[in-house]
């Protein structure tokens, strides 16, 4: 009997697409390390490639990026390359748009009207195709597929008089979500899209500023967070590390919600919603609305263990551990054959026998997006001896796809897209199935004034969809 089952990283969830970080120092020093202990506590945003640029000699941008898991990417001979410096970005990636390929990874270094910059994006730019079809048409070249490429090449295309102009007029023209970091030989901006749906915050260390993804990068960093960026701001550090704000138009703050349910890190504070309170509050919230006669209750790793243990808290039926995630973090490049090496990107859940065996289980998760995975799982504590399993699910049903940098872009991919609760329950084998109301994952999530966007769960997108070209399809609306 199997006791463990091996799920590819790209069906495991959905994901995120990237994660940056970025430092601007008042004096040369090695900013390359600091970016390195950022990128690690990034690592759930992004898996397939790691990158880091520092400026040196004024003008010149020293970086190096490759495939790979953080610590495959960087030892201490690839640290070493970089140089101490004053200003540095760096980037964690998952593939939503463009090839997983090196060209393709981040930061985006390139020569432009002011010299030497480079760039490190989270989003997705929906009209980013639009964009560079009409750039190449005025004569403009491309060595990526990504839109960060787009962006870079827009960015600098408008910086006539200062790069801040650049990133202003480029931001006009872009629609989508994004947080992105930009650095010349002696600058550092950072900016957020005027909805927000991207996290980004500023921290602050031994006359150090810095932005990060997530706020458990600033606490890798033993930095003090200073405080989100707003939604449209764009921050340019000045030489001696004071910042200055200029906003964009058409400001109308969702903030992704997804962040809370399953992309954000449990120890992160975005948006001053404390990730950890939101799962929390959604575990409590299941339990008042779904009181099941069961034995015991688990969670799925990781993000599903905080509501799962709320449940167990607010029900009174004790917490076990069912599933046991391993995720392979060391150098893939030692492993001795290709599908050992393949291995490293699967995640393997193995499953405690004797926790299970003839119990009837409450089985927690934060979503459920395509399906398979909820399937395997069942399967597999039913095979180990799990005498009744029930899935409640910390978030509503998926009925719609994501343009905004997760990785669930069609309806086909959905198991919510075209099916109810009953059919997904049939589906995936459980013997009962049951999810949050958006309502009470929107109070989970301390939602005011609408301030999410809920669009995979609702349908109503942030942005008005009509005619955007979104990667190589348009949307159907
Ligand atoms: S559609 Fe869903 S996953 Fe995408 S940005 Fe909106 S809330 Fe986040």
């Amino acid at each position: 009997m199997k006791d463990y089952i091996i799920i590819p990283e790209k069906e495991f969830r959905a994901h995120e697409e990237c994660g940056i970080f970025g430092i601007y120092s008042s004096k040369p020093q090695n900013l390359a390390q600091e970016i390195y202990y950022g990128l690690f506590a990034l690592q759930h945003r992004g898996q397939e490639s790691a990158g880091i640029a520092v400026a040196y000699d004024k003008n010149k941008i020293a970086y190096y990026k490759n495939m790979g898991l953080v610590n495959d990417v960087f030892g201490t001979e690839e640290l070493k390359l970089l140089p101490e410096s004053q200003v540095g970005i760096g980037h964690v990636r998952y593939s939503t748009t463009g090839s997983s390929n090196v060209v393709n990874a981040q930061p985006v270094v390139f020569y432009g009207r002011y010299g030497r910059l480079a760039i490190a994006h989270n989003g997705n730019i929906v009209n980013a195709e639009t964009i560079r079809n009409k750039m190449i048409k005025a004569g403009h070249i491309f060595q990526s597929s990504i839109d960060t490429e787009v962006m870079a090449v827009l960015i600098n295309h408008y910086a006539t008089d200062s790069l801040m102009e650049g990133i202003l007029r480029a931001c006009e023209d872009i629609l989508g979500a994004y947080a992105f970091v930009i650095m010349s030989g002696t600058a550092l901006y950072a900016a957020r899209d005027p909805r927000g749906m991207k996290p980004l915050v500023m921290g602050e260390k031994d006359g150090m500023v810095i932005f990060a993804s997530e706020s458990c990068a600033l606490d890798a960093v033993d930095a003090r967070v200073i405080r989100d960026i707003e939604p449209g701001e764009v921050i340019k550090v000045n030489p001696d590390g004071t910042t200055e704000s200029v906003f964009l138009n058409d400001i109308n703050t969702k903030h992704c919600i997804f962040e809370y349910v399953y992309l954000a890190r449990s120890d992160s504070i975005i948006d001053n919603v404390s990730v950890y309170e939101a799962r929390h509050r959604c575990g409590k919230l299941l339990a008042e609305l779904h009181k099941i006669d069961a034995d015991i209750v688990s969670g799925v790793p990781d993000s599903a263990i905080v509501a799962a243990r709320a449940y167990s808290e607010a029900s009174g039926i004790p917490y076990v551990d069912a599933l046991s995630k391993n995720r392979y973090v060391g150098r893939s490049f030692i492993q001795p054959s290709q599908e050992m090496r393949e291995s490293s990107v699967k995640i393997k859940l193995n499953v405690f026998r004797s926790n299970i065996k003839g119990k009837r289980l409450i089985l927690i998760d934060d979503s459920i997006v395509r399906g398979t995975t909820s399937k395997k799982i069942i399967k597999l504590l039913r095979q180990n001896g799990a005498r009744e399993v029930h899935m409640l699910v910390a978030s509503p049903i998926i009925k719609f796809p994501c343009f905004f940098g997760v990785d669930m872009q069609t309806k086909e991919q959905l198991i919510g897209g075209f099916q109810d609760e009953n059919a997904i329950c049939a589906e995936i084998g459980a013997d009962s199935l049951h999810y949050i109301p958006l309502e009470l994952l929107k109070s989970a999530c301390n939602c005011t004034n609408d301030n999410y966007c809920v669009a995979c769960f609702d349908g109503n997108y942030p942005y008005d969809m009509d005619d955007i070209h979104c990667g190589n399809h348009i949307l159907e609306c």
